[in-house]
């Protein structure tokens, strides 16, 4: 039997923070409760957990930890060490406080309590965390996804599915945010994305970008840095000083950055940098640093706000708070919108010498979509599924799926409740559904192309079929069956 207590499931603001029992101990995953009393209150006057595991360093996953860490300074802390150098960016954190764990290799954390890495896509340094229970005759696992994604963004590869496949845990925990919507490639959206924000800068309007300091404001610097309709291009951008801090993090964590931005790396700054262009600068040094070519300060407009006459990027973060070391015109642009609701995935676009600004969204997915995640399931084929991270009503999207209520134990768990999970010793692991799947017919002069989505490839049998790499095609009546040939002869 294993053992889960809820402080938050991440459904709606309160942060994720789950106790384990496995194998006699007690194990904290995550820490990001909010700065509630009532939520955090159960936490800290708890008898201390036997140690802690941190998935990524996204604020609703460890924005506890330095309340936590002061209660229990002795209670060990673990992630991967690239989250274990975001996490000590909290000033709150001393460094060395997280003790960070390799990919892949099994550690004994603890006697009988093994834990395992697996790079999880999402966010740089995240993690997938195996917990294994090897006290009893057969070992109890149990599989925590943190947040996840199967597709790859500029600076973290997605997860690989092949390295999951086997695990069979007998628990699954799995985030659900987006249920079962199925999206846009992220390709495709960062290309729309790009495309809008040039739109905009070529009709003369500056852009203000309110986004997360950590993950999503390095992606959407990195793509202006290197995508061809701005690479090279006279535009300044400018980062208010915590998007900053994580850009100079990220710099130190290169190595452990995807191939193609190790090479981009080679021969320029990622982020912060005025040799090439488009230059990205801190905020603060927004008057200073101001160049005669590229702007024409203080032309008044009819509020007395002071707007740069040459298109400008700004990107700040999402918190509703107005910092003072800001020019004076962001700050009275911003205080538009401090009453009303701007969220991560607004940006406003504004046009000097006008007071109008107008707000516009986006949206670059980094968790798996209702495609790709009853695959991630399957391909892990557990006793016992649950549910976090997403409103109540996408986790029950997921929920009602026969292909994964079917086969699955499927729970929802609340935050402040507990679950107990019996384990079957003898469970057989349920048969894989037959999904189907829709593709695109191209013809050319030639040939003809099909193509079907990547999703695909998660089943275990695509490996037989693509290590060939030729299928054979045949009528059957109105019905053309697309068959692996057979290797042999
Ligand atoms: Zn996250
Ligand atoms: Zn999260």
């Amino acid at each position: 039997m294993l053992h889960c207590f809820f402080y938050g499931t991440g459904r709606s603001d309160e942060g994720v923070c789950i106790e384990l029992q496995i194998a006699g101990y007690r194990v904290l995953l995550d820490c990001g409760l909010r700065d509630r009393p009532d939520l955090r209150q159960g936490l800290l006057q708890a008898e201390p957990p036997d140690l802690v595991l941190c998935s990524h360093a996204h604020a609703d996953h460890v924005r506890s930890l330095p309340a936590f860490h002061e209660a229990f300074p002795l209670v060990p802390i673990y992630s991967s060490d690239v989250t274990a150098d975001l996490i000590e960016l909290d000033p709150a954190l001393n460094s060395g406080t997280i003790e960070p764990l390799p990919w892949r290799s099994s550690q004994e954390l603890l006697p009988n309590l093994t834990v395992q890495l697996f790079p999880a896509g999402h966010l740089p340094g995240a993690a997938i965390i195996l917990l294994t229970d090897t006290s009893g005759d057969r070992p109890q696992t149990f599989l925590y996804t943190g947040d996840l994604s199967l597709a790859n963004s500029r600076l973290t590869d997605g997860l690989k599915l092949e390295e999951l496949r086997g695990l069979s845990p007998d628990v699954l925990l799995i985030e659900g945010t987006y249920g079962t919507d199925r999206l846009p490639h992220r390709r495709q959206l960062e290309t729309q994305l790009m495309e809008k924000l040039d739109r905009a800068l070529e009709s003369g309007q500056s852009v203000l970008l309110p986004v997360p300091v950590l993950g999503l404001a390095q992606e959407i610097l990195i793509l202006l840095r290197s995508h061809h309709l701005f690479s090279g291009r006279s535009v300044n951008i400018w980062v208010d000083e915590a998007i900053a801090t994580v850009c100079e993090q990220y710099e130190r964590l290169i190595p452990s950055f995807p191939s193609s931005i190790q090479n981009f790396a080679r021969y320029q700054a990622l982020f912060l940098d005025t040799t090439i262009r488009p230059w990205i600068q801190r905020l603060e040094q927004f008057e200073q640093l101001q160049s005669p070519n590229d702007l024409t300060p203080n032309s008044l407009t009819p509020n007395s706000l002071t707007l740069p006459s040459v298109p400008q990027i700004l990107l700040i973060p999402e918190l509703d708070s107005i910092e003072d070391n800001w020019p004076t015109w962001v700050r009275s642009l911003m205080q538009q919108w401090s009453t009303t609701d701007l969220r991560s995935s607004d940006w406003v676009v504004f046009m000097p010498h006008t007071d109008s600004p107008e707000t516009e969204t986006y949206f670059l997915p980094d968790h798996c979509d209702g495609a790709t995640l009853p695959q991630v399931i399957h391909n892990l084929r557990p006793q016992h599924v649950i549910f976090i991270h997403g409103t109540e009503e996408k986790l029950l999207q997921l929920a009602e799926l026969d292909d994964l209520n079917s086969r699955y134990k499927l729970h929802i768990p609340s935050p402040g409740s507990a679950l107990e999970l019996p384990i079957a010793p003898n469970f057989s692991r349920p048969a894989l559904p037959d999904v189907s799947y829709e593709g695109e017919l191209v013809e050319t002069e030639t040939e003809v192309l099909l193509s079907l989505p990547s999703e695909i490839k998660a089943d275990p049998r695509w490996k037989k079929l693509s290590d060939l790499g030729m299928v054979s095609a045949q009528w059957q009546g109105n019905t053309l069956v697309i068959r692996g040939l057979s290797q042999t002869p």
